[in-house]
């Protein structure tokens, strides 16, 4: 079932970059123009709080996971574990004919063939992967153009291409598991996610112990282990299930697959590694429902509902507007009043958008733009500046209310209030309007 599920997941990661979803990419992380786009939806930097709610969603999806189902991501998601298990390992076992394989070439020494074809395959695929992941940051037309043009023309791109096929190549042929044992922080959060009810891999120390080796003429009293040590040399991070629960273990369950398969040899009943609990294995009563299987999904059902809520009323514009630097207003050579107002408008559209600004709420207002309407790229963000132009006797005291208006002419109509800033008028305290 794991294989089943790894070649899926390998073949979602390859199909992603290719796949859109309302004109957008489904996923790109595009991190020189800072636009996170996920599941058609376009995060920008501005969207502080809902960028933090799906990230609180995703941590407490996987709190939730982990108290439910233990390592589960560890063993039948982890790119590190699919890619090495699935792909790698495989490839190896097929050039140098598997463990005994390569222990009798290490043990030979020099430089073998089938190992250095081994290391060429290994080359073209960290390649592919390495393509395939900057897919993810740059986007497949871009991805298409830099592979078609000469490095030469895209130095920097095509550094961070080389760059990433080394690292993946390193990791899966020599480092390997030291990534989750050194280098991964979640394996060493278990001890805090995990209760006595969540699900591992665990052996079954009463049926099992007192191990014995002997098939026949087993002492009695002998548990079922018969101390082959297939568990121990299948599993990848090189541990002894049998001394319990363990960081290093990623819940792969090859131990349970090789335990099974010595059982059905001996005629024993399969599962002395099995999916299981830490109490189920001591012998303790188990109960699913406990406060953090209770807590996690009403903290999840807040965080999701606030994202969601969120997402439904966020218009699909921003606009944004701000008093322009230096002087708060000037003067026209006829005495009109001229407020700089900077315009940001950020389109979450895929398409281009054109946006007409316009003034109201004060009589004779006008308003003088270098460029109106203001076109803005699909999901970009652009800014202008425009000039509001008001006669002197508009203001009654040093503020003034207007209104800016902002349309896309394809029913997109957003009136934004903006205090104008004029001169302070000389009252006439005798009444008499000199
Ligand atoms: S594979 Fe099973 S029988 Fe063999 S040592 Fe491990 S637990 Fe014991
Ligand atoms: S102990 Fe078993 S489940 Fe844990 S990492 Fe080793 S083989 Fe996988």
């Amino acid at each position: 079932m794991r294989r089943v599920v790894a070649y899926a997941l390998m073949v979602i990661f390859f199909l992603i970059p290719y796949l859109r979803l309302n004109g957008k990419p489904l996923v790109l992380l595009d991190v020189p123009h800072r636009q996170f786009t996920l599941i058609g939806y376009t995060f920008l930097p501005t969207d502080t709080l809902l960028f933090m709610l799906l990230l609180m969603s995703i941590a407490i999806s996987i709190f939730l996971l982990t108290a439910l189902f233990g390592r589960v991501w560890c063993g039948w998601a982890c790119p590190q574990t699919v890619y090495m298990e699935f792909l790698f390992r495989p490839i190896e076992r097929f050039f140098e004919g598997g463990r005994s394989g390569s222990l009798a070439m290490d043990k030979a020494g020099g430089v073998k063939a089938r190992r250095l074809a081994k290391n060429g395959v290994y080359l073209l695929l960290a390649l592919f992967l390495a393509h395939t992941f900057l897919a993810y940051f740059v986007g497949i037309e871009q991805l298409v153009q830099w592979v078609q043009r000469s490095p030469l023309e895209h130095p920097t791109s095509f550094l961070i291409m080389a760059g990433t096929t080394a690292l993946i190549f390193f990791d899966f042929a020599y480092f390997r598991e030291q990534t989750c044992l050194v280098a991964c922080p979640y394996g060493r959060l278990q001890s805090v996610l995990l209760d006595r009810q969540s699900v591992i891999v665990g052996y079954d120390p009463i049926r099992g112990e007192p191990r014995a080796h002997q098939v026949k003429d087993r002492p009695s009293g002998a548990g079922d282990c018969i101390d082959c040590g297939a568990c121990v040399l299948t599993c990848p991070t090189g541990i002894d299930i049998r001394d319990g629960l363990q960081m290093e273990c990623i819940h792969c369950t090859q131990c349970a697959d090789a335990c099974d398969a010595i059982m059905d040899k001996v005629g024993k009943p399969r599962g002395l590694i099995r999916y299981t609990s830490r109490d189920e294995v001591e012998g303790k009563p188990t109960r699913l429902l406990r406060p953090r299987v209770i807590l996690y999904p009403a903290a999840l059902v807040v965080a999701v509902g606030l994202l969601a809520f969120n997402l439904g009323t966020k218009a699909d514009t921003d606009v944004t507007l701000l008093r322009g630097a230096g002087a708060p207003f000037t003067r026209q050579p006829d005495g009109s009043v001229v407020n700089q107002v900077r315009v940001k408008i950020t389109n979450r559209d895929a398409a281009e958008r054109s946006y007409r600004l316009e003034v109201s709420g004060v009589e004779g207002a006008s308003l003088i733009a270098p460029q109106n309407p203001v076109a803005v790229p699909g999901s970009r963000t652009a800014e202008t500046s425009i000039f509001v132009v008001v006669p002197d006797d508009r203001f009654e005291d040093d503020r003034l209310p207007s209104v800016i208006r902002v349309t896309d002419g394809a029913g997109f109509t957003l009136d934004i209030p903006f205090e104008l800033v004029g001169p302070a008028r000389e009252h006439d305290d005798a009444g008499d309007g000199e």
